[in-house]
Order: structure tokens, then sequence, then C-alpha cells
């Protein structure tokens, strides 16, 4: 109990989402049933979710349905549309710049506008379980403050660096209905795509029609 208090106190305000992740990811995901994951081109992936309103046990259930497909598909983050469902919810499970684990979930998520000195950019490799198969290289900000709510609506602010950084802009894009590939230039939006139909993915994933 103190340690959490010290971790608050020192975290200002952000969540703690660095602690017995190993546990806590296993939790969800066994009480959980992997989905199969949507592509590119299923409507779904492609406007705005709805904002959760209800704080209940279909949500928890969603989340640990979330955290299971996420493993089976071996993701770092999952958003809801991207196993089919029309609301806004993130989980995560990806380590920071430092090597460090962060494992958690956001709800009705928003990216923070960051001031202009904060704005590095950082132009790694991105890819994205609903455009299976594919890489590409994109720049963002290799710091990212995500505010939302947690699984019973209580606010929480989450924050990243790095991969984690990436991955938090990355899953907010999906809820407000972006791909990683729409930010890409049409060259490489295409090369893209191309990596897509060239592959074939690991994990089980939605038929467009
Ligand atoms: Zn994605």
């Amino acid at each position: 109990m103190a340690q959490q208090e010290t971790d608050e106190q020192v975290n200002d305000g952000f969540v703690v989402d660095t602690e017995d992740c190993e546990a806590r990811e296993l939790a969800y995901r066994e009480r959980g049933t992997a989905r199969p994951i949507t592509v590119v081109g299923n409507p779904v992936l492609h406007k705005e979710c709805k904002d959760v309103t209800e704080f209940d046990d279909k949500l928890a259930a969603l989340i640990d349905d979330m955290f299971a497909s996420q493993k089976a598909a071996e993701g770092v983050g999952l958003a809801a549309n991207q196993i089919g469902v029309d609301l806004k919810v993130f989980v995560y499970d990806c380590p920071d710049d430092e090597g460090v684990r962060h494992t958690g979930v956001v709800v009705n998520p928003v990216l923070q506008e960051l001031p202009a000195e904060r704005r590095i950019l950082d132009d790694s490799n991105e890819g994205c379980l609903s455009v299976p198969t594919a890489y590409a290289s994109l720049a963002r900000p290799d710091y990212a403050e995500v505010h939302g709510q947690d699984a019973q609506g209580n606010p929480i602010k989450v924050r990243g660096t790095g991969y984690f950084a990436r991955c938090l802009q990355h899953e907010t894009d999906h809820l407000y209905g972006y791909l990683y590939i729409d930010r890409l230039s049409k060259r490489d939006r295409k090369d893209a795509l191309k990596q897509m139909a060239e592959g074939t993915p690991r994990y089980e994933t939605v038929p467009n029609d």
C-alpha cells in the first residue's frame, strides 16, 4: 500500500502500468476468449467509435476478450474495433524506449496536444494487426499522453516514450477511425497494402465482404 502511494506521488497523477504486468495480463486473457481481427476495408475500422457510457460487466468481459485477442495475434496494443466492437476502448502490453513493459486499458481516450518542444519525431517502423504482414516507417512524436477512463469509469492519464508512445497514438487513432496507413504518403500506403496482399497473417482475421 505504501509503495503504491509513493508511486502515485512520483507519477504525478499518471497511472502506474508497469507493475505486475505478467500477472495482470494473464488474468485478463485467461478470463477472455480470443476473437478474429478485422482488417483494412472493414467499415468498423474507418469511422469514429462510440463513447463508452456503461462501465459494467459487459465492458469488463470485452476487455478480457481484447487481452486474449491481443495475445493470440501477438500484438502490443489492440483497439475494440479490431475485434469488431464499436466502442472507444484500447488495451496495451508494450515496452517503452527503456524496455520497461506497460500493461493496461484506456476507455474513451483523448490524445493530448504536445507543446512544440516535446514534439521530437521518431520515424521507426510501424505495423498493425489490421494490416497484417505490412510495415512502414512513420514519423510520430516519441512521447505521448492520453487521458481517459479506466474500466470502472475513473479518470486516468497514461504517458509513454518510444515504442509505447507510438502505441498510444496508434491505438487512439484506431478509435477515431484512422489506421496508420492513412498517415502514410500515397506511395507508402500502396506499398503497405501490397505487402498485406502478398503475406499470410499468423492469426485469424475477419474476411471482408
Ligand atoms: Zn493497429
